[in-house]
């Protein structure tokens, strides 16, 4: 496929007009042909206009037909061969292997989608039906269901630039409601979103749809993020990035004259929390599964573990003890990762040498890339401190991207309470213990529960798996809205909205609500669930007590 460089707008493709900028290679810092031209503000205001003619077609298109398109998606990313794993790989330093596995997961995410959406349930179809005998006001006839919400803008992630990028669960998710998107590339990997997104442009060529649904814009900088996130025919966003960059979008579209929802999924830095009994186990084993979740993909997954809560070193215990040091002599290790983008590889050393330097911290290893190494590259740190420290520091719950990490030593049970009560909002915890462990800590379960989306047991918070009960969500700061899930199929409902029929006629409903169930749903009537007709519903009485 030849890359033009220029932004998708619908079926056409951007004058190259605005400010260029190149892809770079991470592992040797040179730059990558073509040059990649910003979206000019007529651009995003045609791909902004073109999306919301095209919402009044495609909010209505069958789940068959959102599905066939998923499908079609799907297909086009594979047909891309290996070039679309060359370019990735040239852009991102990711291994093919990681490139490969990345494009499964994504054309796996849209299938799933387009299983759910032909289907149908996801909807949330209610019924309750009238009763014009009812004493002293009659009652309506009430039939709601989820509706799409409109244009969405999904800005694409830097560490996942297929899953999560043009694509990816954001894209899969909005287009699954029956929202089309507008698509911010990311800077790290445009050729890769090009292709992607000529792969998504054709799909919806060939499945007949309006060309509003889909558009991409490239931009040198933020300009046209916030562009787009300020736009009127915009009803929402999907963001994967920084806590700055997330909070600054969450701010945006707060003030704008019609706010709207950010789902933004920001940074994590996932407790990892090993019990005494498991301490004892198998401390040598969880210190071999952690340093490899810790360095997996160079540490910018936003599920490494970032911090982890050893068993209490209870009289200098030599379990607590023998795991340190394996964990350490494991870090310590020669390691060379290429992280993503140079501002990626300076936020890390900046946020490795501010730890460093603090009272209370110290460096149990850190390995330093060779001097004049090509590319941005980097080496593993691991910092220890105490709780009273971890305590009095909320800076030390901030994300470190890259294969860094925190030990956090305390010598009581009560101090790991307190470790845990001060934790604020993470995307996933973790918890290394034996029964026994989880029957004396049950309460640190319901503690953590309050904290996070997702929490492990014996396992590592790293290599999430896509499916219908996945959540990747958590309370702020992890995301800008910690009800919902980035991941998995439930992401769905963020794009989507309730609307509620009073006393509609059938013929004039959306067939989820027609008396008939013409499309076979799961719907709840009078608050029972069932894929019945209403009419051979029974009547329930509600109980009076
Ligand atoms: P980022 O700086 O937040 O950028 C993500 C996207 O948002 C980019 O397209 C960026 O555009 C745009 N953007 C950022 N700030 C914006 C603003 N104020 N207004 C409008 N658009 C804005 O994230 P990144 O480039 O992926 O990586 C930087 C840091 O983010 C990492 O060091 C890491 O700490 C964190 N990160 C976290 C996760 C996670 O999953 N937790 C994932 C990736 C990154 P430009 O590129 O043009 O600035």
């Amino acid at each position: 496929m030849t890359l033009t460089g220029r932004s998708i707008i619908g079926s056409q493709l951007a004058e190259p007009c605005g400010k260029a900028f190149h892809a770079v290679n991470p592992a040797t810092g040179q730059s990558l042909e073509p040059a990649y031209y910003s979206a000019s503000d007529s651009d995003v205001n045609q791909a902004a206009a073109a999306a919301a003619r095209a919402f009044e077609v495609y909010s209505r298109a069958t789940g068959k037909a959102k599905a066939a398109f998923l499908r079609k998606i799907a297909e086009k990313i594979e047909g891309l061969g290996d070039d679309l794993v060359n370019r990735a790989v040239a852009e991102t330093a990711l291994p093919p292997a990681r490139i490969k596995t990345e494009i499964g997961r994504t054309c796996f995410q849209l299938r799933i989608f387009a299983q759910l959406v032909e289907e149908g349930s996801w909807v949330s179809a209610r019924i309750d039906r009238p009763d014009p005998h009812r004493t002293p006001i009659p009652k309506p006839d009430m039939r709601s269901l989820e509706r799409p919400l409109g244009p969405v803008a999904v800005f694409c992630a830097s560490n996942f630039p297929l899953a999560y990028s043009v694509a990816g669960g954001d894209t899969a998710s909005a287009l699954a409601a029956g929202n089309p998107v507008v698509v911010k590339g990311h800077n790290a990997h445009p050729g890769t979103a090009e292709m992607v997104g000529q792969a998504v442009r054709d799909a919806v060529r060939d499945c007949g749809l309006p060309e509003g649904v889909f558009s991409l814009v490239f931009d040198s900088g933020i300009e046209v993020g916030v562009a787009l996130v300020n736009h009127p025919e915009i009803k929402a966003v999907g963001f994967t990035g920084s806590r700055q960059g997330g909070r600054a979008l969450m701010n945006a579209a707060a003030l704008r004259p019609v706010p709207i929802p950010v789902y933004a999924e920001m940074s994590s830095v996932n407790p990892f929390f090993i019990l005494p009994g498991a301490m004892k186990e198998r401390g040598a084993e969880i210190a071999k599964g952690l340093h490899a979740s810790v360095t997996v993909g160079a540490g910018q997954f936003c599920t490494k573990p970032g911090v982890i809560i050893p068993a209490a070193d209870v009289e200098n215990s030599a379990p607590v003890r023998e795991f340190v040091s394996s964990f350490g002599e494991l870090m310590k290790a020669p390691a060379d990762f290429t992280l993503l983008t140079e501002r990626i590889h300076s936020a890390y050393f900046d946020g490795v040498r501010a730890r460093g330097a603090k009272q209370g911290i110290s460096s149990v290893a850190q390995n330093l890339p060779e001097q004049n190494a090509a590319g941005f590259r980097v080496g593993t740190s691991l910092f220890e401190t105490e709780a009273s420290s971890f305590l009095g520091d909320a800076t030390l719950q901030d994300e470190i991207f890259g294969p860094s990490t925190l030990l956090v030593r305390h010598s009581s049970r009560e101090q790991l309470f307190e470790i845990a009560r001060n934790l604020e909002g993470h995307l996933t915890a973790t918890i290394h213990g034996t029964e026994e462990d989880l029957r004396e800590y049950a309460d640190l379960v319901a503690l953590l529960e309050s904290k996070v989306g997702r929490l492990i047991f014996n396992g590592y918070p790293t290599g999430l798996e896509v499916g219908h009960a996945t959540v990747h969500g958590g309370p702020y700061p992890a995301t800008s809205d910690g009800r919902t899930t980035s991941v998995g199929t439930q992401a769905i409902h963020r794009f989507a909205r309730l609307v509620c029929y009073q006393n509609f006629p059938d013929a004039a409903l959306p067939g989820e609500l027609q008396n008939d169930n013409p499309l076979g749903i799961w719907r709840l009537i009078d608050g029972q669930m069932t894929r019945d007709a209403v009419s051979s519903v029974p009547k329930v009485q509600a109980k009076s007590t």
